[in-house]
């Protein structure tokens, strides 16, 4: 593990990848709602700052090498003491080592715990044909499984982004299912569009991600986000 400067980047294939920190730090000015997100690089950074944005908190680790973080054990979710923060951080630490002890190591992402809320993905790939590219789907089952997603080509308009939410098939979860609260869709299609406008202003973005945004009644919030540029 070699710690590295808080914006460094994974540079392969032409491609560099931001870390989730970095990716949304972008996207937070570009009028997506982010959850708060701080870099920690010790245990007791860890536990001030959780400290600071107030339990429950998660932490996540910050490596460029590391795309899929709880498949390594890199997410801790709920932790609600200094005590759980501190064994989280620990978790992390022993989890990387085993798994990717070569990984670049920024340190340890320390984020607010959204609430419970319904979970949908936004995404953009950049086509050889078309250029970017922008979707939308549920997350989770919905889109691993089911690949229940809508496609449209940048920039979109306002219809775009309306029809791309309704025309999922699991858009009757959007409106309320079983008892499941209704989501805000407005917002939800607010976020496309400031999307396609973020795309469209930087030509470097050829990926993005964010998987999951948590959908509630009148807000949604992105809280994982990966951005890929074009290693000019
Ligand atoms: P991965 O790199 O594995 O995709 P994520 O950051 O998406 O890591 O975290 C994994 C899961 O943990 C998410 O799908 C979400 O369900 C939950 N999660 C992550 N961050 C938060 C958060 N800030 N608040 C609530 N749940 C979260
Ligand atoms: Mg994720």
């Amino acid at each position: 593990m070699t710690a590295t400067g808080p914006i460094a980047t994974a540079r392969e294939e032409g491609r560099v990848v931001l870390t989730e920190l970095e990716s949304k730090e972008l996207l937070k000015g570009a009028g997506i709602p982010v959850v708060e997100s701080r870099l920690a690089q010790s245990r007791g950074e860890a536990v001030a700052l959780a400290k600071s944005l107030g339990f429950p908190v998660v932490l996540k680790v910050v490596s460029p090498d590391i795309l899929h973080k709880s498949d390594i054990g890199g997410v801790k979710v709920g932790l609600r003491t200094e005590r759980q923060v501190g064994v989280a951080y620990d978790a992390i630490m022993a989890a990387v080592a085993a798994s990717n002890p070569e990984a670049r190591l920024h340190g340890v992402n320390v984020q607010a715990m959204a609430p419970p809320g319904l979970e949908v993905i936004m995404g953009m790939t950049t086509d050889s044909q078309l250029g970017p590219v922008l979707m939308f789907g549920l997350g989770g089952v919905m889109v691993e499984v089911l690949k229940d997603v809508a496609f449209r080509i940048v920039p979109l308009t306002r219809r775009d982004a309306h029809q791309m939410v309704q025309e999922i098939k699991g858009y009757p979860m959007l409106q309320g299912f079983r008892g499941q609260e209704k989501v805000d869709i407005s917002k939800l299609e607010e976020a496309l569009l400031n999307l396609s406008a973020f795309v469209e202003q930087h030509a470097e973005v050829k990926e993005l991600d964010l998987n999951p945004i948590l959908a509630y009644k009148d807000s949604i919030v992105a809280v994982d986000a990966r951005i890929i540029l074009a290693d000019a």
